[in-house]
């Protein structure tokens, strides 16, 4: 679906009194992701509330609007020509509420590290490991994002989603979380979540916590911008060391190059497109392939320009 430049102001307004959301036109979505890569979208769409979001996402439903949504920006590659039609944005969905003993309900919007640090000052232990982890509670729990022995899928007891347009609540355990995996299918948005953490003491969380981002900077200090690992691990190997073997550590196309420091890391060196990473990453699975047999396959998600679920 196309929409005609001189519609998209008009698109905006019925948007923003529809759904009451913060709605812009033609956003550069470069700054919005950790590979500073991708052209604009046609409009971009923050919720105030979960509430707000749940009327958004019905709206675009009932319209047969298309959209996809974009957590903080730091799993993905945005295309060169962006993204046509709405993107969704959850960021002032960061609420925290401490229920019960151990129990958080947190929207999807707030940062993961911002999460561990205010979990972690209250002693409540669970999800330290991933204090270095600098994308959203949502992005989260679609990647099921991990460091050291944690992962987020651990401490999740209830996910709130809106999905066709109605607002759903899914039990966890009925998922199939796996590595970098969550049931959790594209047509589904994560709006909030329930966690169950389990209370040690301020000192040992926050000592946990430090650990993790003392690890990080020894481990992957790599000062270009990246998106982290770009590809799954293999299950019998390292995705770095296959990449490594192939003589590909420093290897660049276009503006892409292969990290120096982490050699399953791609980096921006300023001028990369999107195209460039794509050629970069094709070039890197034919490599390992023809040396190994193995296909690695890519943790980031691809965004596509014709961003329409209901044409899939
Ligand atoms: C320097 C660096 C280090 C990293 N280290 C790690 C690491 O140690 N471990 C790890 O697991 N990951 C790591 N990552 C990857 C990344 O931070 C995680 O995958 C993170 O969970 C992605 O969250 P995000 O909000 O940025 O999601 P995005 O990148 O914006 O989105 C990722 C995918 O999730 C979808 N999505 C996002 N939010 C929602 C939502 N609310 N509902 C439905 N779909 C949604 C998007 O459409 C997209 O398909 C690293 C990244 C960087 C840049």
């Amino acid at each position: 679906m196309k929409w005609k430049s001189e519609n998209l102001a008009r698109l905006a307004r019925v948007l923003e009194r529809e759904t009451g959301s913060e709605v812009k036109t033609h956003v550069p979505l470069a700054p919005l992701t950790s590979w500073k890569i991708g052209g604009p979208a046609d409009i971009l769409v923050r919720p105030h509330s979960v509430e707000g979001a749940g009327q958004l996402f019905a709206f675009l439903h009932l319209h047969r609007w298309p959209w996809v949504v974009l957590g903080r920006g730091t799993n993905v590659l945005v295309p060169d020509a962006g993204i046509r039609g709405v993107v969704v944005q959850l960021n002032h969905l960061s609420h925290i509420e401490q229920r019960d003993s151990g129990l958080y309900t947190v929207g999807a919007g707030m940062m993961l590290p911002e999460l561990v640090r205010v979990c972690s000052c209250s002693g409540y232990s669970g999800i330290e490991d991933l204090a270095a982890i600098p994308g959203s509670v949502g992005g989260a729990v679609v990647m099921n994002a991990g460091a050291g022995a944690q992962t987020f899928s651990d401490a999740l007891v209830g996910i709130r989603v809106v999905h066709e347009g109605a607002m759903r609540h899914l039990d966890p355990a009925r998922l199939n979380f796996g590595y970098r995996r969550s049931g959790i299918s594209p047509d589904m948005v994560v709006l909030e979540v329930t966690l169950q953490l389990h209370f040690t003491s301020t000192q040992q969380c926050l000592a946990r916590r430090t650990a993790a981002l003392e690890h990080r900077k020894q481990a992957q200090k790599v000062e270009m911008p990246s998106a982290g690992s770009v590809f799954r691990n293999p299950p019998e190997a390292s995705a770095w060391k296959l990449i490594d073997a192939c003589g590909l550590r420093g290897f660049s196309i276009g503006g892409a190059q292969i990290s120096p420091r982490h050699t399953n890391f791609i980096v921006n060196t300023g001028s990369a497109s999107a195209a460039d990473i794509v050629a970069l990453t094709a070039h890197v699975q034919r490599a390992v392939f023809q040396s190994c047999g193995i296909t690695l396959e890519p943790e980031i998600s691809f965004l596509h320009e014709e961003s329409n679920r209901y044409e899939a």
